[in-house]
């Protein structure tokens, strides 16, 4: 074993067991019934190198609802599908704020700022959507994260979707309102149908940091060989996950972290270290942008230890 892989194994490993032993582990996403019970104990970190290496620790086996981690997946296949034309219907400037926000539709005629805020990827949705009835489009997108991740295992948790379905007044009148300017094509229920359950998708660290591999790699995932897009879409989608994947909180992620990285309210984040690993982390406690507290913490010292951050070690 090099010395590098030792050293990765045993950064991880002891990260683990610092986040155990943490006591503040944030608050569960509450506005999701299904997501509010889940234990805020877990926590688990796998980082997989550019040979492959996969470095665990803690429940890294542990499956969580990906949910606005789903949102990498869809824009990745938006843009395959639309190429640029899909940027006339979101765009990508950091939105400054939360990922529920309403306020800045109006201001901008309907266009939401960027593909990871809720407006935005409901936009994104849509667009797969459009040719297709919704269950098509949903299985387009579960293949495709499956076809990332190299495992057909991968599904959809349809109780977190319900759920969601049941409760999601916000994001119910974010669709409406961008459907009142013509930016959602088809109809709301059927976009917001195929949104909810992306964002239902089960993966656990393994899965998703295997999944994340493409972007690290300048558009090809190496495990497989299989080119995924193009090393310019690879680079540009990185970027707009540094500006804008954690909400409000990306300025704070970028200062503290310093990688690429999508967050979830299910308490994932998927981060990119470009060239050198994939790495995804869990712990369901968020902090006040819906982050994972612990999951940035982790992210933070990984990057401080190793010397990942893309702005110098
Ligand atoms: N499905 C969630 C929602 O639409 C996703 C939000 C998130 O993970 N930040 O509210």
């Amino acid at each position: 074993m090099s010395s590098a892989v030792a050293d990765l194994e045993r950064v991880v490993k002891e990260i683990a067991e610092e986040m155990r032993q943490r006591t503040d582990r944030g608050e569960p996403a509450s506005y999701i019934p299904e997501l509010a019970n889940v234990d805020t104990g877990s926590f688990g970190l796998v980082v997989i190198d550019n040979d492959g290496t996969v470095a665990a620790g803690g429940d890294a086996d542990m499956p969580f609802s990906i949910q606005s981690i789903s949102k990498v997946f869809t824009l990745t296949l938006a843009l395959g599908k639309a190429g640029d034309r899909l940027w006339k219907h979101v765009g990508r400037e950091p939105s400054g704020s939360a990922f529920n926000s309403i306020v800045q539709l109006e201001y901008e005629h309907g266009i939401p700022r960027n593909p990871f805020i809720n407006a935005g990827a409901i936009a994104v949705t849509d667009r797969i959507l459009s040719g297709h009835q919704p269950k098509e489009a949903l299985g387009e997108i579960l293949r495709f994260v499956q076809f990332l991740a190299d495992d057909s295992s991968i599904a959809i948790d349809r109780t977190v979707a319900e759920s969601e379905r049941r409760t999601g007044f916000r994001n119910i009148a974010l669709a409406n309102y961008m459907k009142s300017f013509g930016v959602i094509e088809n109809p709301v229920d059927y976009t917001l149908g195929v949104y909810f359950h992306h964002c239902s998708i089960v993966m656990n660290c393994r899965q998703l940091a295997m999944a994340g591999r493409y972007l690290a790699h300048s558009g090809r995932n190496p495990a497989t060989g299989h080119r995924v897009v193009t090393p310019e879409r690879a680079r540009r989608i990185n970027a707009v996950m540094l500006t804008c994947g954690h909400y409000d909180g990306s300025g704070e992620f970028a200062y503290r972290v310093g990688l690429p990285g999508k967050s979830g309210v299910g308490g994932g984040i998927l981060a990119i270290a470009p060239g050198k690993a994939s790495i995804a982390v869990w712990s369901p406690g968020l902090d006040a942008y819906g982050n994972s507290h612990l999951g940035r913490i982790a992210l933070e010292l990984l990057t401080k230890r190793l010397g990942w951050s893309i702005f110098g070690a």
